[in-house]
């Protein structure tokens, strides 16, 4: 290790990305609380005083959302359903392509559960063993690649199988009407089985540092692929560089940074751990490759909440955002909630819809 050089004394981002994530949570609590209002109005018939659904909760239905994408895509109209969960999921996209997958490192709670399990599991190790564990790279592979099968799975199942007439069907249908509501009472009525599910997962994170957003995550897995097209790159001086390891050692997602120019991974998060560990100046930096210019911390900071806040901005001012549901529809949805079931074909969707019009 070379004994003289310039310290990086570059602010630490960190603490920025913390308090984003932060901000995330409490919008994602608020959403949950204002949604447990709107659905007691649900349960009570219509008989208490009306809570509005807040539209937010679209961000939890990725794929009716990604189906909305679609079908904006064959038919150029946003459907009026989940029209929030079309935008949010519009800006989380725009989010990885100008900084790769930093939706999951900034924004998404479930991945900032993920990294404070991680942490603590990490101390946990360190404690007994005097180091983290590392997934054998053996195993780390195939079980990536799981995330991968699934989103196959579902583009498969609506890229290929769905035409603009099925999109359209779904989209209307009551299953995907309710489908928020649905996915509450999932939570809120959670059978044994899911529990258990849930509570191994939660123990596997403790062991496997981020094991549902590494190896199970669909969202995860296509917000990897469009993270490949970012302009921006952490790169490495090979020049300046100490070999002292520390930012592969930083690094959540074992990417070995301390040995490569570019970082080029679909599992980077752009965290910005490795550039924040690194001692040396100018030596680990987040760069706009086409211009081969550093991208300061502060500018990852603004131009993640500007791309998303503007996206979900317009779609506010635009009035895409709330949806064309009145509340007895929704009502009617609700007392039928029990016998609505994933449609499962055109046909089926077709029967479906005629059925509510009734
Ligand atoms: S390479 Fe750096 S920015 Fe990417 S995930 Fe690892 S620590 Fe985070
Ligand atoms: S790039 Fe990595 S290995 Fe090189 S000096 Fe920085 S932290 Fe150390």
């Amino acid at each position: 290790m070379a004994k003289n050089y310039i310290k990086n004394d570059e602010p630490k981002v960190q603490k920025y990305r913390f308090y984003v994530q932060i901000l995330f949570v409490i919008i994602s609590l608020w959403i949950g609380y204002e949604f447990i209002l709107f659905t007691s109005f649900l349960e009570s018939g219509g008989a208490t005083t009306f809570y509005e659904r807040p539209p937010g909760v679209e961000a939890f239905l990725p794929i009716s959302a990604l189906m909305s994408i679609y079908y904006f895509f064959l038919s150029g109209n946003i459907h009026p359903v989940h029209p929030a969960g079309f935008f949010i999921l519009l800006a989380i996209v725009s989010v990885s392509f100008a900084f790769g997958k930093a939706f999951c490192s900034w924004i998404c709670p479930i991945g900032f559960l993920s990294e404070m399990v991680g942490d603590f599991g990490d101390r946990f190790w360190k404690k007994l063993f005097k180091k983290k564990f590392k997934m054998p790279r053996f195993l780390d592979y195939p079980l990536r690649s799981l995330k991968y099968l699934l989103l196959g799975f579902f583009a498969f199942s609506i890229f290929v199988s769905m035409t603009e007439l099925s999109l359209k069907y779904f989209l209307d249908s009551p299953y995907n009407i309710i489908a928020d509501v649905k996915m509450y009472y999932f939570f809120a009525e959670i059978s044994q089985f899911s529990l258990i599910v849930i509570a191994v997962l939660f123990v596997l994170s403790i062991f496997i540092r981020n094991f549902w957003c590494r190896y199970l995550c669909p969202y995860g897995a296509l917000l990897g692929i469009f993270s490949l097209l970012s302009p921006n790159k952490i790169k490495r001086n090979e020049i300046s560089c100490i070999d002292c390891n520390l930012c592969a050692k930083a690094c959540p997602s074992n990417i070995k940074v301390d040995k490569i120019k570019t970082v080029i991974s679909d599992e980077c998060s752009t965290c910005m751990s490795c550039v924040d560990v690194c001692p040396v100046k100018d030596t680990l930096s987040l760069q706009f490759v086409p211009k081969k210019k550093k991208v300061n911390g502060k500018y990852v900071l603004a131009g993640i909440l500007a791309i998303y806040f503007g996206i979900v901005g317009f779609a506010m001012l635009s009035g895409n955002w709330q949806n064309e549901v009145s509340k007895e529809q929704y009502i009617i949805h609700y007392n039928q909630m029990n016998s609505i079931g994933h449609p499962r074909s055109t046909a089926d969707i077709e029967r479906l819809n005629k059925e509510a019009m009734k």
